[in-house]
C-alpha cells in the first residue's frame, strides 16, 4: 500500500518551521536517508511557472526548496541541482531569477539547471499511451535521485496541478507546446512513465484556487504532503482540495490504462484528510466567458486560456464588458479563423502568427494582458 504523509502547522509557519514540516513529512515515510544515499546526485524539480507574480501559491515556496536542499546535503548528497523549464511568458533563465530560485540555490550551494539551455536526452516511454519517446532534461534524467516539488493549485485544463503535471517542467519548451497540441492528459501520463520520480514533496503552505495555475486567489493550508508514489500523492492532495478522483481526467485515464488502481486506498500518515473541510473553488474551464464572446480554441495551451480568463477579469473591473459585442478570439495552433465574420476577430499568440492579417493580432506566447486588451479594444472599438 502506498504511503502519503500529510503534515500541517496550525499557524502560518516561520522559516524554521517550514524546514521542520518538510523534514517531518519525509520522516513519516522513513526519513531522507531512505531516498538520498551518501554521494548521490539529487535533482529537485520545483514549480517556477513564469517567475512573474512569483510567490506563495504560484511558485514553490523558496523555503520548501531550501529545506529540501538542506535535507539532501544532510543525507550526504554529492551534488544537488534545482532543475526547471519555465512556462510561457518568460525565458526560463529570467523566470529562475524573478522567482528568487536562482539566488536561493546559489546561497544554499545547489546548482541551477535551466532546461531550455542544457542538454536534452530522448527517453523511450514504456507501453506508451500517446508518445513513444519524450525529450527531457539530461541532468534530471541522469540524477541518482529525482525529487518533484509542485505547488497545490487548481488548473484550467486538468482541474488540478499537483505532482503528475508538475513534471512537465523537465520538458524543453517545444515539447511542452506539443503536449497541448496532441493531448496533455495522456502526454503527462507517458512522461511520468518515462521519468519516474523517487519522491514528491508538495508545497501546500499556500495553495491556489479558482483561476489557477497563475491568477487565482490564495488558500493558506500550512501543509506539506509527501509520497514516493506520485499518483497516491495526487489522489490524497486532490481530496484535500475537495475534488473526487472521478473529476480528474488524468486519474481516470491512469486507472483506465492500469497505471493506478483506484480500488487500492493509499495509507495516509500524519494529519487526516477529514481535517480539511474547505472546498477549493474550481478553475473556470469553459470557453464561455461572457455574452457575445466566442473563443475558438484548438490545440491551445493552458497559459493562453488563463490569459483570456484574466483579461476578461480585468475588463470587468474596468467596467468595459458591457461594450464587448460579437467578439471572436482564435487561439491555439490548430484553430481556424471562421469565414464571413462581421467584426474582425482577435488572433491570439505566436502559434496563430500565420493568421495575423485576418484580425487584430495579439503577439506573445502567450500574449500578456496588455496586448490582449489592445487587440480586444481594436476589435470592439473600445476607448
Ligand atoms: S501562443 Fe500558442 S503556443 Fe503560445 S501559449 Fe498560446 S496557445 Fe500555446
Amino acid at each position: 500500500m502506498s504511503k502519503v504523509s500529510v503534515v500541517r502547522s496550525r499557524d502560518k509557519p516561520t522559516d524554521q518551521e517550514v524546514y521542520g514540516l518538510v523534514k517531518k513529512s519525509i520522516d513519516l515515510l522513513g526519513g531522507i536517508q531512505k531516498y538520498v544515499k551518501p554521494g548521490d546526485t539529487v535533482a529537485l524539480k520545483p514549480n517556477v511557472v513564469t517567475g512573474e507574480g512569483a510567490g506563495p501559491g504560484v511558485t514553490t515556496d523558496k523555503r520548501v526548496v531550501a529545506a529540501m536542499i538542506k535535507l539532501s546535503n544532510e543525507a550526504g548528497a554529492s551534488r544537488v541541482m534545482v532543475v526547471e523549464g519555465a512556462g510561457y511568458f518568460t525565458k526560463t533563465s529570467r523566470a529562475l531569477e524573478l522567482s528568487g530560485i536562482k539566488a536561493l540555490a546559489e546561497e544554499n550551494g545547489a546548482e541551477i539547471v535551466d532546461v531550455d539551455n542544457s542538454p536534452i536526452v530522448k527517453v523511450e516511454v514504456p507501453d506508451p499511451l500517446l508518445i513513444d519517446v519524450v525529450e527531457v532534461s539530461k541532468e534530471f534524467m541522469d540524477a541518482d535521485v529525482r525529487i518533484n516539488m509542485p505547488v497545490m493549485k487548481t488548473h484550467d485544463q486538468l482541474s488540478v496541478t499537483l505532482g503528475v503535471k508538475n513534471l512537465k517542467g523537465v520538458l524543453p519548451r517545444y515539447m511542452k507546446r506539443n503536449f497541448h497540441k496532441i493531448g496533455v492528459v495522456k502526454g503527462i501520463l507517458d512522461l511520468n512513465k518515462a521519468v519516474p520520480v523517487d519522491l514528491t514533496v508538495l508545497d501546500a503552505i499556500v495553495a491556489m484556487e479558482g483561476l489557477g495555475p497563475s491568477f487565482g486567489p490564495k488558500v493558506e493550508l500550512n501543509t506539506i504532503i509527501a509520497s514516493a508514489d506520485i499518483y497516491a500523492l495526487d489522489r490524497i492532495a486532490s481530496r484535500i482540495m475537495g475534488f473526487t478522483e472521478a473529476e480528474l481526467d488524468y486519474l481516470v485515464e491512469a486507472a483506465a490504462n492500469g497505471i493506478i488502481d483506484l480500488g487500492q486506498e493509499p495509507e495516509v500518515v500524519g494529519e487526516p484528510v477529514s481535517s480539511y473541510t474547505y472546498r477549493f473553488e474550481r478553475a473556470p474551464t469553459g470557453m464561455e466567458f461572457a455574452e457575445g464572446v466566442t473563443v475558438i480554441s484548438d490545440g491551445a495551451c493552458s497559459a493562453c486560456h488563463g490569459t483570456i480568463h484574466s483579461v476578461f477579469y480585468d475588463l470587468e473591473q474596468m467596467k468595459k464588458m458591457g461594450e464587448i459585442r460579437e467578439l471572436v478570439i482564435v487561439v491555439g495552433s490548430n484553430a481556424k479563423v471562421p469565414k464571413g465574420l462581421t467584426n474582425k476577430p482577435v488572433i491570439m499568440g505566436i502559434c496563430q502568427e500565420r493568421n495575423q492579417h485576418k484580425g487584430c493580432y495579439a503577439v506573445g506566447c502567450p500574449p500578456n494582458n496588455d496586448k490582449m486588451r489592445a487587440a480586444i479594444s481594436e476589435a470592439c472599438g473600445l476607448d
